[in-house]
């Protein structure tokens, strides 16, 4: 009953597209609909690109799928599937299932955002026992239609009846079969496999297959068709899938369409091929055609990384010789290029990938078949990139015009800039170090770390606080999570499109891939390298710009803004209103966030500065003092410290404004908890360990967040918000002495209520007025205050009047409008997330709904009573993409982030602006 409720109002909905010949129901606008590769199959028929008929299922499906179950939503498609497989029929003149003359179709995932083999493909589907006949037959071609059928039952095995590997050592058990076979015969490559030899792994294969899973292959092709679609549905919430969302940032409720396509081979012979192939270069960005094929394949060959993919064009296939140490071979013509070996075919296909290009305006990423000298698409999108790449393409389009730099600007994902700004070997180091082999430039960036073989030791050693390179034959989709918490992957097998250089360029990690000369063995976890064999917990490093791969730890250096990067940071500058400063309380870090572009300090914490020997000293004895007069003759101590580390940062940032806050953390943190400690501070400070005990635990507190810290230790001991205050200005007035031209600004943290505010900014004021006196010298300088506390928001006005200058501190006001501890949330965050009661951390993306709205309404109060109120942002927020688009539309004058994030919040700052 329930069943023909739904239906009955769902039944309208249309939910198979269908396109072939030049004609489509969809096109490339539809992609939230038909997933990237429906839409874009569709517009690829609209355009005149030659693509095999086929039909997309909606994403909308996948979500009906998981919500009514298999069986309902296969009674729902029923119809427009089978109509849609008789479209494909007319156009390819042949018929599903059909003994004498049988269609072939491929089953493919496709999701809005590309997740590359992140979810199921099946090839070849709609073979049996007899089908496979009449394909023979039909080809006169017995060697191309067993071995279509052998990689179905290997394909379908895996995928819909889930055939895999039982332990991790072990390789596939397909794999394993084909082995055993070969061996039998003494025969090495699988081409060499007799049609017999071919039959017999179709039997042992569906033999294998009812021993470990207990299921009959289905022979009916319409039962293997909907075995397939469901498997490609349920590959969506696979746990690779699903950790590639959490990574991307990708809903699931967009969930994934498929697109169901008429086959067409490149196994049919030497004048068939398959290849996967690139507008620009995906690594580094450069404008050159690139790509890799393999003759007498189908499309798994290339990505899984079995057999060593050849070039697309001649340059290529210089290239990756010289990369390989084997340009005699190429010379020779071992392994020839497509431009080479199929020049007619080439031609079309270079003219194809460059209209796709000027289509789409944007770097493309084709997979295509050609079937006995036929080429066809099967897929084009935009190509996932590095971060060097991804600006690299957008600056290059914009010179080309392709694009205009609103574009340019938007095309670039901010936190990719990140890999950007990662260290590089350090020159020297490198020309010092061993080169133990090389193998293909896959994914550029310097790596180096401790050698694990398997992805979830990879996880494990990471999470104790290792580094470590990956180390494999080739990677799986299975390896994501591994290859995420490496620092490097180094594959034996695969070309610059294998699964693991595609998926490190995704992620920005550094590869290299397809190194032949190195030989692992899972089993002792050793890999040897020309001669020298090396154990799991070695160090290597890697170069994922030149393929090399060096023995030990290759020292590295910090990056520099040169280049394309630079000429972005400064189109940015172009339309940014909101200014980006930094969070910084060292000389090096302000010097360091200076060059990457920031104009000036939104946060200088202070307490970081008295942890060195003498500061400490002084400081313990400023917290031991139980009077005034005590606490004033150490920090007596303290000033000359202090100043000096002032005077270093001011200058730093000379010109721009530089934001001190004043003591905020309790003063617990700046006493030792264990004996050893203590005793070493008692005999230090001359007094009894029992003293300090006692200190200690007068210190101590139930709840130290909300405690006595921030303006409340300044308001109970002003003589230290005097001391920082002197310390600052008489900085400033030197600097000014020495021709320099400093802006201090001194903010008063965690303030709830205005009388706070105003007791911390008369001992600020009166402190000054007496160091102008003293010194004759009058320097500008402004008070203002952190907004940290819901109650400051709430009476912003109120503070407005008073305080010149608003720094959100969103650290503290997520945590206290929460109610979460800052320090605590690991113990529940991991729970919240899974059951999506949060969506992501609040304590990393601004809340916008919640803490937003305290913001949002304090910019505006404090505005009402002081008009033209600077406010800015200094929390872990100010540096966090989304949130930096939320400050822009609130009307914050700057964000202030750490000096790694600065060419990120200036990038997010910049879109935002052109977003409005
Ligand atoms: C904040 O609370 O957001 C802040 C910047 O201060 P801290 O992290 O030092 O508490
Ligand atoms: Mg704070």
């Amino acid at each position: 009953m329930k069943q023909t409720i739904d239906t009955k109002f769902t039944m309208s909905e249309k939910r198979v597209y269908t396109f072939g010949n030049g004609k489509a129901e969809g096109k490339a606008d539809m992609r939230n609909l038909l997933g990237g590769k429906g839409a874009n199959l569709a517009e690829m028929n609209l355009i005149g690109v030659p693509v095999p008929p086929g039909f997309t299922i909606t994403t909308n499906v996948c979500n009906e799928y998981f919500e009514k179950g298999k069986e309902e939503v296969v009674a729902l498609l029923k119809d427009e599937v089978e109509n849609a497989v008789k479209h494909i029929e007319t156009l390819m003149n042949s018929k599903f299932g059909d003994v004498e003359n049988p269609l072939l179709v491929s089953v493919r995932s496709g999701a809005r955002a590309s997740m590359p083999g992140m979810m199921d493909t099946i090839l070849n589907l709609g073979l049996n026992d007899e089908v496979v006949e009449g394909l023979a037959r039909k080809t006169g071609n017995e060697r191309f239609a067993y071995d279509s059928y052998r990689r179905f039952v290997q394909m379908y095995g895996d995928v819909v009846l889930g055939m895999k590997p039982l332990n991790k050592e072990d390789i596939d058990p397909f794999e394993a079969i084909i082995i055993k076979v070969k061996e039998q015969r003494g025969i090495k490559l699988d081409n060499e496999m007799s049609v017999e030899e071919l039959k017999q792994l179709v039997v042992l294969f569906k033999n294998a297959i009812k021993q470990q899973t207990g299921k009959d292959f289905p022979v009916d092709p319409m039962e293997q068709l909907w075995g397939a679609i469901c498997a490609v549905f349920d590959s969506w919430m696979n746990e690779r899938a699903i950790l590639y969302r959490k990574m991307e940032g990708i809903p699931t409720e967009w969930g994934t369409a498929v697109s169901v396509m008429a086959m067409v081979f490149g196994n049919m012979g030497d004048t068939s091929a398959t290849g996967v192939c690139f507008s620009r270069d995906a690594a580094t960005g450069e404008n050159r055609f690139n790509g890799e094929y393999l003759v007498n394949a189908q499309g798994e060959d290339v990505v899984a990384g079995i057999r060593t993919p050849q070039q697309i064009t001649k340059e290529g296939s210089l290239r990756w010789a010289a990369q390989q140490g084997i340009e005699e071979e190429v010379r020779a013509t071992n392994y020839p290029s497509m431009e080479e070996a199929m020049p007619e075919i080439y031609a079309q296909l270079d003219a194809i990938q460059d209209k796709l290009e000027k289509h789409y305006h944007d770097m493309q990423d084709m997979e295509f078949t050609v079937q006995e000298g036929k080429l066809w698409f099967l897929q084009t999108r935009n190509g996932k990139r590095t971060g060097t790449a991804m600006v690299k393409i957008a600056m290059d389009l914009l010179r080309e015009g392709e694009i205009d730099e609103k574009t340019a600007l938007l095309r670039c994902e901010p936190n990719k800039l990140d890999e950007l700004l990662h260290p590089v070997f350090d020159k020297l180091a490198l020309s010092r170090a061993k080169v133990l082999t090389r193998g293909l430039p896959a994914s550029p960036g310097a790596a180096c770390g401790q050698i694990v073989f398997f992805a979830d030791d990879a996880e494990k050693w990471h999470d104790d606080g290792r580094q470590v390179v990956m180390v494999r034959i080739e990677t799986s989709p299975e390896d994501l999570a591994g290859m995420s918490a490496a620092e490097g992957i180094l594959t034996a097998r695969g070309g610059m499109t294998s699964h693991a250089a595609v998926v490190a360029r995704g992620m920005g990690k550094c590869c290299v891939s397809g190194a032949g000369a190195i030989n692992i063995d899972y089993k002792k976890r050793t890999v040897e390298i020309d001669g020298i064999t090396l154990h799991e917990g070695d160090y290597i490093s890697l170069n994922g710009s030149t393929g090399e791969v060096y023995l030990g730890e290759v020292q590295t250096k910090a990056a520099e803004v040169t280049g394309d990067f630079a000429d972005l940071m400064k189109l940015c500058d172009k339309y940014t209103k909101l200014v980006v400063r930094t969070n910084a309380d060292t000389p090096h870090d302000a010097k360091v966030a200076r060059n990457f572009g920031a104009v000036g300090i939104g946060l200088c914490r202070t307490e970081h500065m008295f942890f060195e020997n003498e500061k400490i000293k002084a400081m313990r004895e400023m917290i031991l003092a139980d009077t005034t007069e005590g606490r004033e003759v150490a920090l007596e101590k303290l000033l000359p410290y202090q100043k000096q580390d002032f005077y270093g940062i001011l200058k730093a940032m000379d010109g721009h404004p530089v934001n001190v806050r004043l003591l905020d953390p309790p003063l617990h943190e700046f006493v030792p908890h264990d004996l050893k400690g203590q005793e070493d501070m008692a005999q230090e400070m001359g007094v009894s360990v029992q003293e300090i005990q006692n200190r200690v635990n007068s210190l101590s507190e139930h709840n130290p967040m909300l405690g006595h810290r921030g303006c409340r230790l300044g308001n109970t001991y002003p003589e230290i918000t005097a001391m920082q205050t002197r310390a600052i200005l008489s900085a400033a007035i030197q600097l000014k002495k020495e021709g320099f031209d400093p802006h201090p600004e001194i903010m008063v943290p965690l303030i709830g209520i205005v009388n706070e505010f105003d007791e911390q900014e008369k001992v600020i004021r009166s402190t000054a007025d007496r160091l102008f006196e003293e010194e004759g010298v009058k320097i500008p300088y402004r008070v203002g205050t952190m907004i940290e506390i819901p109650r400051a928001a709430l009476t912003a006005d109120y503070i407005a009047k008073k305080a010149e200058y608003f720094s959100f501190g969103t650290n503290d006001l997520t945590q206290m409008t929460f109610g979460y501890s800052r320090d605590d949330i690991a113990s529940f965050l991991p729970v919240y997330l899974e059951k999506k009661i949060l969506s992501v951390d609040p304590f990393q993306v601004l809340d916008q709904k919640g803490v937003g709205q305290l913001i949002e309404m304090a910019v505006k109060k404090g505005r009402s009573t002081r008009p033209g109120l600077t406010c800015g942002i200094c929390g872990e927020h100010g540096g966090e993409p989304s949130s930096v688009k939320f400050c822009h539309r609130v009307g914050l004058n700057y964000v202030s982030c750490s000096p790694f994030r600065v060419p990120i919040a200036r990038l997010a700052a910049a879109q935002a602006a052109i977003e409005e």
